[in-house]
């Protein structure tokens, strides 16, 4: 059966501002169903990396964190540290980082909160029992939430092919461990010739993967280097943190279908146990090649569709990417010149099967790639 995907466009009026409009998306997919009175509501969301642009305005996320209050929900906006080292690393960095691009208290109207804790180690294990996983690692402050709301910017991700509602959950909700099993499951790639033997990383490991040894002689200036047992390492990625060299490094898997696979499973676990108490909503806005975890935002290859929203993470998905490639491209983007693009993200990544993400979200039982386009106040895509 097909599930419901509400829609609304950007057109506004004097009594009809974009906030308003959230509102009433908002509720219209039934916003009011998914929260419990008192209960804590995770709006889960991207509060972008710093220097990049096409994350969704904090002032549209006031409408949401609203309508949670009326509704008797008590929310809190977050989102989870990162693998790399970024200015979102751990919590201190990315709520400045969070500050900085816009999404203060005052603004969005709910307590800003990181998911996984001070250094991505704050994370509980939900059991899945999926092709890849038995078990995920998610953050904690949103595996302990009552109810989410997934806010995602709809975006070109080169890994992922697109980022939408699952992805935001499932690499967005992992905690660093989690990111790490994801990208590879195996232990940080050494650069030899950058480690300089401080053991600093020997420290950070608790579970013993790491030795400093003797460096062959005559390799570099150090007469140490560090050394990883592969069997030991648990992929927490807090070595790769703590390395002021720059020398262990994410082993980033190129096995990009088993990548999306693995991001599906996560978004699974990350509503474990709270399916019928998930809402997403996927803004089709700024839709940008590649993914906002970069220090910058190209420029957009379509022009601003809306707003989707679905009880659905897997119908939300598959709307928007059609929507995506029904959509003129613009020429001033990346995507040049008069072509049509029927596929925008292979336009942009020729060898990414962008559709496995969907393909196994559906299989796992996340939701339904069939979807029934529900436009609100008259709100037709404007193609
Ligand atoms: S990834 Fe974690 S477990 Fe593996 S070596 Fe680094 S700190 Fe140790
Ligand atoms: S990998 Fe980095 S933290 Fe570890 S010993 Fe080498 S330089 Fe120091």
């Amino acid at each position: 059966m097909a599930s419901q995907v509400y829609f609304t466009n950007l057109r506004t009026g004097y009594r009809n501002s974009l906030p308003a409009k959230i509102e009433r998306l908002a509720l219209a997919s039934g916003l009011e169903d998914i929260v419990r009175k008192g209960g804590l509501t995770a709006v889960k969301l991207h509060f972008g990396e710093r220097g990049g642009t096409a994350f969704i305005r904090p002032v549209l996320v006031r409408p949401i964190v609203d309508a949670l209050l009326k509704a008797g929900a008590r929310p809190f906006v977050t989102d989870s540290g990162t693998l790399y080292v970024g200015s979102r690393g751990n919590a201190v960095d990315h709520l400045n980082t969070a500050l900085l691009n816009g999404f203060a208290y005052p603004v969005v109207g709910a307590p800003l909160i990181i998911a996984d804790g001070i250094d991505g180690t704050d994370e509980i294990s939900v059991s899945v029992n999926l092709k890849h996983f038995p078990e995920v690692m998610i953050a904690s402050a949103i595996a302990r939430a009552d109810s989410i709301v997934s806010l995602a910017h709809f975006k070109l991700h080169d890994a992922a092919g697109f980022g939408g509602a699952i992805k935001n959950l499932g690499m967005g909700a992992a905690s660093r461990k989690g990111k790490m099993a994801q990208h590879s499951g195996v232990a940080p790639k050494i650069v030899a010739k950058k480690c300089i033997g401080c053991g600093l990383c020997f420290e950070q490991c608790a579970h013993g993967a790491i030795s400093i040894v003797d460096r062959p002689e005559g390799a570099a200036s150090t007469s140490k280097v560090v050394q990883i047992d592969r069997e030991l390492c648990a992929g927490c990625a807090q070595c790769i943190h703590a390395c002021p060299q720059g020398a262990l490094t994410i082993n980033w898997s190129r096995d990009f279908p088993k990548f999306m696979e693995k991001i599906a499973e996560y978004a699974a676990g990350a509503i474990r146990g709270k399916e019928s108490r998930s809402l997403f909503l996927n803004f089709l806005t700024q839709v940008s090649p590649a993914c906002d975890c970069y220090p910058f935002s190209d420029a957009p290859i379509i022009g601003d569709i809306g707003i989707l929203a679905s009880r659905d993470p897997v119908a939300v998905d598959q709307a928007s990417v059609d929507l995506l490639n029904q959509s003129p491209h613009l020429p001033s983007s990346c995507l040049k010149g008069e072509d049509h693009y029927p596929d925008k993200i292979r336009a942009v990544y020729p060898n990414l099967e962008w559709e496995r993400q969907l393909i196994h979200a559906e299989e796992i039982g996340m939701g339904t790639r069939e979807y029934e386009l529900v436009e609100i106040e008259g709100g037709k895509p404007h193609l």
